[in-house]
């Protein structure tokens, strides 16, 4: 899933939020912040401005089964959700937040959101079955009847946990160093030292900035980020 990820959304500017914005949403699907670089950092993104405003763009069970279908995880009309399901999706998000922030700062992670994590692991991915078949012998096959839903939240906990469980992906988890942003990211640059969610953006704010408070008094302050 790492090497391949690729959301189904155009690529370009990261979407920032107006300051105009009616909050809660009635669906966040217009928001949705894909620089991640991995599933599960684009999952945490979904509650965006956590510095401030706190918005949530997974509003609806229908803006799950949206979100998912995007990151390529779930077939558009592959499922439904409820809002237990939802529930339990933001759930896991927050769990995996929590396990981010924990690396990124070089603190113990929780062990509350390491559970949950944990918890969703073993709906990941195919579950082998062992039957018998009419001739007498034995048939590999899959369990049917998985809910597509829980496998997709399922694909999250398990890129998260790759990332969480590998020292060498572990030490490439970044917060964005953008002065208004708080987006996560994966860290893919070769000398693992980027800064920003993306350069375009929260790289050149900075830029700017930077400049701003060489020449003048800043009057302006940067676009809202994440
Ligand atoms: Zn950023």
């Amino acid at each position: 899933m790492q090497a391949g990820y690729a959301p189904a959304v155009a690529a370009g500017r990261p979407i920032d939020l107006p300051e105009s914005l009616q909050l809660p949403l009635a669906s966040g699907a217009p928001w949705w912040y894909w620089l991640g670089g991995r599933p599960s950092l684009d999952f945490v993104n979904t509650r965006r401005e956590r510095w401030r405003r706190d918005v949530e763009t997974l509003v609806t069970p229908a803006d799950l089964v949206a979100w998912l279908s995007v990151a390529g995880l779930l077939a558009r009309d592959g499922a439904r959700a409820d809002r237990r399901r939802l529930r339990e999706a933001i759930a896991l998000r927050e769990a995996i937040d929590a396990a981010v922030a924990a690396a990124v700062a070089g603190a113990p992670t929780p062990a509350a959101a390491l559970a949950t994590i944990d918890g969703w692991l073993w709906v990941a991915g195919p579950r082998p079955h062992l039957t018998l078949g009419r001739d007498g012998a034995p048939r590999l096959g899959e369990h049917v009847g998985a809910d597509p839903l829980r496998a997709a939240l399922g694909a999250l906990a398990l890129d998260a946990a790759r990332l969480l469980g590998d020292p060498a992906e572990r030490e490439r988890l970044r917060i964005c160093a953008g002065e208004r942003c708080s987006a996560r990211f994966y860290d893919r640059s070769r000398p693992a030292s980027r800064r920003w969610c993306s350069m375009r953006a929260c790289g050149n704010a900075a830029k700017a900035r930077r400049h701003r408070t060489r020449t003048t008094v800043p009057s302006q302050l940067p676009e809202v980020r994440a």
